[in-house]
């Protein structure tokens, strides 16, 4: 099997979004030489690394870019969402922007051409494992951030076996705990009742926010017939929307329920997402739950302002005293 590295021919098929995240990630890695508390790598010991897990929604990005820029100044991060590993549709997969990456380095990130390539599982687990040992190599801390347990489950365990389903079906293979790095695991965990009323809102502000124009122009330029059904073709708002768009964008009704089945289909992935979690933890990971569902539920509720911001920092400093501890360790 070929190299899966990016390097220079596949660099033809990057977009000019992820020449600015390199460019982003250049100007950083001359910042992140002040190190902390570096991860050391002999051959001898594996590399520690942090993973950040959760539903979507919870805060992960969040939690990773102030863990970031404001405690452990040496991180890069990894991205470990199976849609966001290709670019386009930024909007409608979520996709934090490069202002919100506050030039913390972020890898695997809109970097793949969505009618090229297809990343699974297996393909992940080869190009994170190599950013993994680039990152410690530079005495940087990794820390692996997404909401795809499929892609963490085979980034993380020793003996990876493509044709195992840990997750799925009604007699799922077991559970390893046997990883190949010491982990630091954080699961932003967000009550549903809470979740399921964010997503929903969500979701309206991402439609305001550009979401309609970006898949209008999905569907209008014919990018949608050239991504890989099995890769960017599966994200939330692509199926649900086409009858929409491929109608010509004029019928309300269709959009309206169109907007109803992303909502639904968003609540029910961050119910898969947290199952695949609660399998991972039953398993024997050592997964760290961080509840953050009063942030949530204040964000969305009049009081929100100074209240928000301080139950955050509660999240914060309750992730940091894990990785201080798991760093120290
Ligand atoms: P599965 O076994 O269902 O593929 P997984 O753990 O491998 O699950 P998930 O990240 O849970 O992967 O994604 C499952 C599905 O959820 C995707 O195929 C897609 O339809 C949707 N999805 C996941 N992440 C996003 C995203 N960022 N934007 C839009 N849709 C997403």
């Amino acid at each position: 099997m070929p190299s899966l590295i990016p390097r220079p021919p596949f660099s033809l098929i990057f977009s000019s979004r992820h020449r600015g995240h390199l460019f982003a990630s250049f100007l950083t890695l001359k910042r992140i030489h002040i190190t902390t508390t570096a991860t050391t790598t002999t051959a001898a010991t594996s590399p520690k690394i942090i993973v950040i897990m959760g539903a979507t929604g919870a805060g992960k990005s969040r939690l990773s870019i102030d863990l970031a820029t404001r405690f452990f100044k040496n991180s890069e991060i990894i991205n470990s969402d199976k849609m966001q590993v290709y670019h386009g549709l930024d909007i409608t997969t979520n996709k934090i922007t490069i202002k919100e990456q506050q030039c913390i380095p972020h890898h695997l990130l809109g970097v793949f051409d969505p009618s090229q390539i297809v990343i699974n599982p297996y393909i992940y687990r080869k190009l994170a494992s190599k950013t993994i040992s680039n990152i410690v190599s530079r005495n940087g801390l990794p820390l692996i951030v997404g909401g795809s347990n499929s892609f963490i489950y085979s980034l993380l365990t020793k003996q990876f076996n493509p044709k195992m389903d840990v997750f799925n079906g009604p007699d799922p293979d077991p559970v390893s705990s046997e990883l190949r790095y010491k982990c630091c695991f954080i699961w932003v965990d967000v009550c549903f009742k809470v979740l399921n009323r964010y997503l929903c809102k969500r979701v309206d502000e991402m439609l305001d926010s550009g979401m309609v124009e970006e898949l209008k122009e999905f569907f209008g330029s014919g990018e949608y017939l050239r991504v890989k059904r099995d890769g960017l073709g599966r994200a939330i708002g692509v199926r649900e929307m086409e009858a929409y768009f491929s109608g010509g964008g004029v019928d309300l009704e269709v959009y309206d329920r169109g907007v109803r089945r992303v909502k639904v289909n968003s609540c029910e992935l961050a119910k898969r997402q947290v199952g695949k979690i609660l399998r991972l933890k039953e398993g024997g990971w050592d997964l760290k739950r961080v509840d953050a569902t009063e942030v949530v539920r204040r964000k969305m509720t009049a009081e929100g302002g100074g209240s928000v911001a301080e139950l955050w920092e509660e999240v914060v400093e309750t992730s940091v005293k894990i990785v201080n501890q798991f760093l120290e360790e």
